[in-house]
């Protein structure tokens, strides 16, 4: 099977490479990054990690070429060798020739030549070129020492941008009047993204439901449960039957998804997203949707995402009931959660003493249980209020959000939407920027895999065995 790779970075680091790359004087100019690995089967993601731009007075800048010295470029070598990572040169055609020129054949030849004898590693590194009309595009060296391009480059800012290495222009037929909202375009970008959605329950199945008739092109559903009784009231497509046969919620949405027949292709994965199969799994996905309640959850998300540098969607419901048939609260949140900016943490979703409370309930539920009884720690209500119609409300601002970041609809501009806080009760509505950086999640931007995955004790690699799932 051949492997597609992708190069992803943020849009902050966009901007920035943008900045130094189109100086404004009609000439080239060249940067360098450094790149977390997900060394996946299929896809091989480059995260941008680091970005080293080389001054232009050590270039002999042209207006379609550039000459620059190698120092810098080594020293990163020698960081990428030691740490497991790529490094990518990206530099600029000011012109706009969306080529690669004769002069960069023989520089790029040379590149990647020196880039597997000094990391002494035969993984891909690469070569981009930055066109003023913002695109970008590039390409490593194949196995067989081809030039092989980068399947897809995706920038996860306040706009989300997906360049695939050849732009598709077949609009299926059904997209045809959602087509005429979100462009063309849109439709052609979505039908070829890897979408995970992690929590196939209240909030997750609706948004799946979304996701393929908007035409997404490939599924990655997590859940570790079965449908119950319970479920009915709000899993879309679940049946009386799936109780019975104790079916999981991944399989119940796989099958809707195949008898709609609009092509969606589907990776069901009925475990725990702390398994580390699921987590390498999760990390080759174009957008991430965390549709869960469990704290440890949405922070291990969050973590990934910066990781792995990938956009989060976080959807979340609030329902408070008094047990008496009336209501105290209905209210929720949509955060966005750009890998370099801040996180579900420093936004005050919870604290991390929340997220160490989860982590013991999941792993050792009898001390979890002694610290709630004994006051130390509050429990959580395992057996929270919900309803669809509040459900549904918040899956679809959610996925409401992700479209307007492709294209966008609303008057006002995306930065003012990393987070909206609404109550149905309440009658508020609140939207907020990004804040400042989280530094506790986003020094993890771009790094890749990890021995452990994230960082994370709690993500060893015993688990993977169990289940049995491989990459
Ligand atoms: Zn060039």
């Amino acid at each position: 099977m051949s492997v597609d790779v992708i190069l992803r970075m943020t849009g902050s680091q966009k901007a920035a490479l943008y900045q130094h790359l189109f100086p404004d004087d009609g000439r080239e100019a060249v940067a360098l990054a450094l790149c977390g690995r997900r060394d996946g089967p299929d896809r091989h993601c480059l995260s941008v990690c680091k970005i080293e731009l080389i001054p232009y007075e050590e270039c002999d800048r042209r207006a379609d070429s550039i000459t620059w010295p190698t120092g810098r470029l080594f020293v990163l070598f020698q960081e990428a060798a030691r740490r497991g990572m790529a490094v990518v040169k990206l530099h600029s055609h000011p012109g706009g020739y969306d080529q690669f020129s004769v002069f960069d054949d023989a520089s790029d030849k040379e590149f990647f030549e020196a880039a597997v004898s000094w990391t002494e590693n035969p993984l891909p590194h690469a070569s981009v070129i930055a066109l003023p009309c913002g695109r970008m595009f590039g390409r490593c060296q194949s196995p067989s020492g081809q030039f092989q391009p980068l399947e897809l480059v995706s920038i996860a800012g306040d706009s989300i941008e997906y360049w695939f290495d050849q732009p598709s222009e077949f609009v299926p037929e059904f997209a045809d009047r959602h087509a005429q909202v979100l462009g063309n375009t849109t439709i052609t970008i979505m039908r070829r993204l890897r979408a995970v959605v992690v929590g196939c329950s209240g909030t997750g199945s609706p948004t799946v439901e979304q996701f393929y008739r908007l035409g997404i092109g490939e599924l990655v559903l997590v859940d570790p449960d079965h449908v119950g009784i319970e479920n009915l009231n709000r899993i879309v497509n679940s049946r009386e039957a799936d109780v019975l046969r104790k079916r999981p919620k991944v399989h119940v949405l796989e099958r809707a998804i195949h008898a709609t027949g609009l092509g969606t292709t589907v990776i069901a994965l009925p475990f725990d997203l702390t398994d580390p199969a699921v987590i390498r799994q999760v990390a080759t996905c174009d957008v991430i949707f965390g549709c869960v309640d469990s704290v440890f959850a949405r922070h291990v998300l969050n973590k990934l995402a910066s990781t792995y540098c990938i956009p989060y969607f976080d959807i979340g419901v609030g329902l408070k009931a008094d047990g008496n048939g009336g209501i105290s609260h209905v209210s929720g949140a949509i955060n966005y959660l750009q890998p370099d900016g801040s996180s579900l943490l420093s936004r005050g979703a919870f604290s991390l003493d929340d997220v160490q409370a989860d982590a013991l309930r999941r792993a050792n539920p009898d001390e979890y249980a002694d610290r709630v009884a004994s006051g130390y720690i509050a429990g959580a209500d395992v057996a929270r209020p919900a309803v669809i119609t509040v459900n549904m409300i918040f899956s679809g601002l959610g996925v409401f959000e992700f479209l307007n970041r492709l294209h966008q609809m609303r008057d006002d501009p995306n930065a003012g939407f990393a987070m909206q806080r609404i109550s149905l009760s309440h009658s508020f509505s609140d939207v907020y920027g990004d804040g400042p950086r989280c530094m506790v999640v986003s020094r993890y931007l771009g790094q890749g895999d990890l021995q452990p995955l994230l960082g994370m004790p709690e993500l060893s690699e015993a688990a993977e065995v169990e289940h049995g799932v491989r990459d």
